[in-house]
């Protein structure tokens, strides 16, 4: 009985590779559609459907070497399946970085814009003004300006004319 039961497994391991595998090979004949992209109506994250195309790869890459050691795919056949499901595997996992890249970028970008939104709000209401500073004439003596009001005062001056702030 045993053997039938093992018999009955690794005939249910072919059909599930074959599932899985056929598509695959099926896809890689039309170069512009590498990827399968039925199932993208019902998934929501393209990460989380991503995974599970890489997941199914592998999965399929581990049946497709447990056949080949039991004797059920020969060398030539598994080379050639190995060789695809890996490439599969391949472009999966570029697809999944680039996403993960492409949503890394989107985060910082977010973070940015409220850095200099915020930088903009404290330039139109904040607190520091800047008093202008003024050229001393030239030719002319020497010209000092109140640190409190910015009035014009004299070098001999200690004292600001119209705020009375000391300026010597
Ligand atoms: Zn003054």
């Amino acid at each position: 009985m045993i053997p039938v039961i093992i018999i009955g497994a690794l005939a249910l391991v072919g059909i599930a590779v074959a599932a899985i595998a056929f598509p695959l090979l099926r896809e890689r004949e039309d170069p512009d559609s590498v990827e399968i992209r039925e199932d993208l109506d019902t998934v929501t994250d393209p990460l989380v459907e991503l995974e599970g195309r890489r997941d199914a790869v592998y999965q399929a890459i581990r049946e497709l070497r447990f056949d080949y050691d039991v004797g059920k795919v020969s060398e030539t056949d598994y080379n050639i399946f190995d060789t695809q499901l890996k490439a599969q595997a391949v472009t999966v996992l570029k697809e999944i970085d680039a996403l993960q890249a492409a949503e890394a970028d989107t985060a910082l970008n977010d973070s940015l814009e409220a850095e200099i939104a915020a930088l903009r709000h404290v330039n139109g209401n904040g607190p520091v003004k800047t008093v202008p500073r003024q050229p001393v004439p030239a030719g002319g003596v020497a010209v000092n300006f109140c640190p409190q009001c910015g009035t014009k005062v004299r070098s001999g001056d200690k004292f600001c004319g119209t705020c009375g702030a000391v300026v010597g």
